[in-house]
């Protein structure tokens, strides 16, 4: 088996050497060297959603969880209201940590296989005038469908409500709309399409909206706005902060800017998408989604009706031959995902697609369809 099997999933994924070996320093967090690397990740945040003088990057210790659980508890006040939009599992995760701070929340749901319908968005803000913001996953990771994130906008700005965005598998890969004005937080984390080592959850809010946000946070440790004064302040995190995480992201990020960006990062990801669904298809094996809907991020496919099928089985099979895969995450079907992100290239796509062919074989699949 092979000890450092290639990570096709949505996250830890497969790094680069150099970001690994910027972990592997030890900094002192009050040292220069580290506040100014801070300042530097906080500052490249920012700038990859819009003008550093008006948007804050809010680092935070933890995983992505952290930093929606962090946006939600600051910046949707006690008298606010939030309408949360599903369709998958991070929309519901979200209502749940509404939930659990008590404050106030609402949801239009959609089924898991399709886009957000914007329309519905629309009539359930004009049924409600106390919803103040709203929370939409722009790539949901449960299935991997893409959610047209301009039009949501739209119709929020529309109803002059304010927008947060869980963009957290779709941010570096995926580009935001032009029109941010609706927007007052887009959330991410160093592992995903940054391609740094876990550990990093980040906000990057509208500045001005986390400087009305004092108070509102009811925790301590995931309050925003306190953090931000405190960066303002001398650029120091307040509690022990990850230092050889943030130098990964550091070196992770540079490396991002290196490759071209969001758009160069995107369009490496969306022929990784090509070469695996293609070669998925060709052996016979369906995607849950039509193309038309299907983020550059994750790939849901539906397991083969053949009574041979293991899940298991068959990731045990790759796994020998050097892939880690996904399982499925849809309450309804049996699939199986396979992340195109991380340092991953169409080469070792197309090598998976024939690592799947010999374990077809091997397992003995003949019927790769789907159940109807
Ligand atoms: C990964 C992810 C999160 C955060 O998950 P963690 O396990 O806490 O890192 C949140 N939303 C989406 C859409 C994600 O893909």
């Amino acid at each position: 088996m092979s000890d450092r099997p290639l990570l096709l999933t949505p996250g830890p994924l497969t790094t680069a050497d150099a970001v690994r070996a910027a972990a592997g320093l030890d900094h002192g967090s009050r040292d220069p060297l580290f506040v100014a690397q801070s300042d530097e990740v906080r500052a490249r945040l920012a700038g990859l959603v819009g003008d550093p003088a008006e948007w804050a990057a809010v680092p935070l210790q933890g995983s992505g969880t952290f930093a929606v659980e962090a946006a939600l508890g600051t910046l949707v006040g006690p008298s606010d209201h939030l309408l949360v939009v599903i369709n998958g599992a991070y929309g519901k995760r979200m209502v749940q940590i509404m939930e659990r701070i008590g404050r106030t929340v609402s949801s239009v749901a959609f089924p898991e296989e399709t886009p957000v319908d914007p329309a519905a968005i629309d009539a359930a803000l004009a049924a409600n005038p106390s919803i103040s913001h709203v929370a939409v996953v722009h790539c949901e990771t449960t299935t991997g469908v893409l959610n047209p994130l301009a039009e949501v906008a739209d119709v929020v700005g529309r109803h002059g409500r304010r927008l947060i965005v869980d963009a957290m598998s779709a941010f570096g890969a995926v580009a935001l709309p032009d029109d941010l004005s609706t927007f007052d937080a887009v959330l991410a984390s160093s592992n995903k399409c940054l391609e740094g080592i876990p550990g990093i959850g980040f906000v990057i809010a509208r500045r001005a909206a986390l400087m009305d946000a004092q108070g509102n946070s009811p925790s301590l440790a995931l309050d925003l706005y306190d953090q931000l004064v405190r960066f303002d302040k001398d650029g120091q995190w307040r509690f022990t902060p990850p230092v050889q995480v943030l130098s990964a992201l550091h070196a992770a990020i540079i490396a991002h800017a290196a490759e071209g960006g969001v758009a160069g990062r995107g369009a490496r990801y969306r022929e990784n998408l090509s070469v695996l669904v293609g070669g998925l298809r060709a052996l016979g094996f369906e995607t849950l989604l039509p193309d038309a809907v299907q983020a550059p991020i994750i790939v849901t496919f539906l397991a083969p009706e053949d009574p041979a099928w293991d899940f298991g089985a068959f990731y045990d099979a790759l796994r020998d031959r050097g892939f880690a895969i996904y399982p499925g995450k849809l309450t309804e079907r049996d699939t199986f995902r396979v992340g195109c992100i991380g340092q991953v290239f169409p080469e070792d796509l197309r090598r998976f697609v024939e690592a799947v062919r010999a374990v077809v074989v091997a397992l003995g699949l003949t019927t790769l369809a789907p159940a109807a």
